[in-house]
């Protein structure tokens, strides 16, 4: 499967040095083990992306470049976790200014190839199974995005070489998976989550929410205001959380819910009514022509509420 053509795929190689003024970069798996070999070994992070970067991506950057010597940002719109009637085709494309920001976070180095780079053989036969973690949630709605997408990340570390990982807490199911797969199979990268970064009003930031109308825009206000509604009542228990988020739903008939959920943030099994303790309260909804997801993790009992990332992570 390729990709359609890309701001990306036209832009020539640069594998400038970032003392040159901004971020290397690599297109090809050559120019990649060129830039890679100049950073000193030992301590490289990557920030792995789709592109049509935002304050999301960028706050994995800094919290990266905070700790780490060296960052290596991936640009790669991967069409192994994209289904037939997916986005891919209008996946927005906003190469330049993409690298404008790694620039302006101080990345090293930008890897951004094309499907052929990352494979060379086509479709790849070999994969990573998500397993039945993935086949849950977003799983049920797009079958085999999780094996599409741990099979990309599992390649982008190998290629970067990199000691640590960072991903988002708004995808908290691939954050999830990761975990599992570099815990699961012996993988040498230290995972770390950062918490949603969301826009003023409650949206969480998504290269996705491009595609909303202004009204769109409004509407999907209500799943994160849903969430909130939910982690206020968790002093309550389980069922006042998914009853308080469910009625902000209900009074937004243009979001079209896939699922809201309570679940245990390790098995995403709902969680029993007796349940104290870490949860996860996830969304996930069409607005207008747009799917989107959102959670919140929760501490559920007394003196519970919303949490910003998981205490295990
Ligand atoms: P994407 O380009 O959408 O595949 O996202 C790349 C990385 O950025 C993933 O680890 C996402 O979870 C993370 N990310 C995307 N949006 C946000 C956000 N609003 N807050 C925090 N991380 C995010």
């Amino acid at each position: 499967m390729t990709t359609d053509s890309t701001d990306t795929a036209a832009a020539p190689a640069d594998p400038r040095g970032a003392s040159a003024g901004g971020p290397a970069l690599a297109r090809t798996r050559d120019e990649l083990r060129t830039a890679r070999a100049a950073l000193d070994d030992g301590d490289v992070a990557v920030v792995m992306t789709m592109g049509a970067l935002h304050d999301g991506h960028a706050t994995l950057i800094r919290r990266a470049r905070e700790t780490h010597a060296h960052v290596v940002v991936t640009i790669f719109l991967n069409p192994l976790q994209f289904g037939p009637k997916e986005d891919l085709s209008r996946y927005p494309r906003t190469f330049d200014a993409d690298l404008q920001i790694c620039a302006a976070a101080g990345v090293d180095l930008v890897f951004a190839p094309t499907p052929d780079v990352i494979y060379p053989d086509g479709d790849p036969g070999v994969r990573i199974s998500a397993g039945p973690l993935g086949d849950v949630l977003e799983g049920q709605s797009r079958p085999g995005h999780f094996d599409g997408m741990l099979t990309v990340v599992a390649k982008l570390m190998h290629v970067t070489r990199c000691t640590s990982a960072y991903f988002g807490q708004k995808d908290a199911q691939q954050l999830l998976l990761i975990r599992r797969m570099v815990r699961d199979l012996d993988f040498p990268v230290r995972v770390v989550s950062v918490p949603t970064v969301r826009e003023a009003d409650g949206l969480a930031m998504s290269s996705r929410n491009t595609y909303l109308t202004s009204s769109d825009r409004e509407t999907a206000l209500c799943l994160s205001a849903a969430l909130r509604a939910g982690a206020a009542a968790a002093a309550e228990g389980p069922s006042a959380i998914r009853r308080a988020a469910r009625e902000v739903l209900v009074h937004e008939p243009l979001a079209l819910v896939d699922y809201l959920v309570l679940v245990h943030p390790e098995t995403l099994q709902d969680v029993p009514e007796w349940y104290r303790g870490e949860a996860l309260l996830a969304v996930a909804g069409r607005i207008g022509t747009t799917r989107l997801i959102d959670n919140l993790p929760v501490l559920v009992g007394p003196g519970g509420g919303p949490l910003e990332i998981f205490t295990h992570d």
